[in-house]
């Protein structure tokens, strides 16, 4: 009955899975800045419903820093600034009178190196996003959404019996699934991942790659890859960014993925996806 109480006296309940519509991202006009350097230079993009976006390009040219915006992690960065709007099925992230921690619930990140909490429990892993954005549960609801987060990021069956054991003891690939089970948890509407294969062996790469196709079906999917066979197989449209010589980043091309591969309408997009640079 106490756990009722605390649950009903939440500041919100968690929605069922099921009934998290999918969401639209789009970025109008970013600019961004650290300190008078500017590194992005009017950005527009629209990151559709149900769709993988990818983002390539070559190192430097604002794909992380993009993505950092686009859940306000960009912010964080003392000398960082920006311009634009960030508009999740059309309400502006950066509104003022939206709080910052419902922007990071609904737009989760991933990141190249897996960060799991190393002396946490897998467990607790999991819900430790529903902690940081002071979301009340109760046990049971707790129970489900371990499991069903590790299922969806295709860990379940390899931890279900040790799920009180330290998230730091599981290899480098299941870390990083257990990275995006505790991103699934607090039931984001969008998924950002910042090279999440990068520093994974082939085996795991493809079993998150496998997951990423299914868990579209549930949350709109942002990837910032510089494998393109990774970007051909996982992703439904391809932003190519690309940064001048002193130059701020922008996107040279965007498109439909197959398209992007077989007739990029640039130049630069065609001798980037075939490797020349
Ligand atoms: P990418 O992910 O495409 O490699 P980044 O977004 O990491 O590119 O970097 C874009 C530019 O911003 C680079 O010139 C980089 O040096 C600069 N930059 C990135 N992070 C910072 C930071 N914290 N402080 C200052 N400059 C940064
Ligand atoms: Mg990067």
């Amino acid at each position: 009955q106490e756990a009722a109480a605390s649950f009903s006296s939440a500041g919100f309940v968690l929605p069922e899975p099921a009934n998290v519509p999918l969401a639209q991202l789009e970025a109008r006009n970013i600019s961004a800045w650290f300190g008078d350097h500017e590194v992005l230079d009017r950005v527009s993009l629209t990151m559709p419903a149900g769709a993988v976006t990818a983002l390539i390009g070559p190192s430097g040219c604002g794909k992380s820093t993009f993505l950092r915006i686009l859940n306000r992690m960009h912010e964080l960065i003392p000398s960082a600034s920006l311009a634009g709007e960030v508009l999740l099925d059309g309400d502006d992230i950066y509104d003022v009178s939206r709080k910052l921690t419902d922007a990071r619930r609904h737009i989760g990140m991933v990141f190249q190196k897996p960060n799991p909490f190393p002396a946490m429990s897998i467990y607790d892993n999991v819900i430790a996003g529903l902690t940081l954005t002071g979301t009340k549960t109760d046990r049971d609801r707790r129970d489900f959404l371990v499991e069903s987060s590790l299922t969806k990021a295709g860990l379940w069956k390899e931890v279900k019996d040790r799920l009180r054991a330290p998230g730091g003891g599981l290899s480098g690939g299941q870390q990083q699934r257990l990275c995006i089970a505790r991103s699934l948890a607090v039931q984001p509407k969008v998924l950002l991942m910042d090279e999440p294969c990068s520093a994974l062996d082939p085996t795991s790469t493809r079993v998150i790659e496998e997951t990423m196709l299914e868990l579209v079906q549930d949350v709109t999917i942002v990837i910032v890859t510089h494998n393109m066979q990774q970007a051909q197989r996982v992703s439904t449209q391809c932003a190519f960014f690309l940064a001048g010589q002193g130059q701020p980043g922008g996107i040279v091309e965007h498109g439909d993925t197959d398209a992007m591969f077989s007739s990029p309408i640039d130049e630069r997009t065609f001798n980037y996806v075939n490797g020349r640079f």
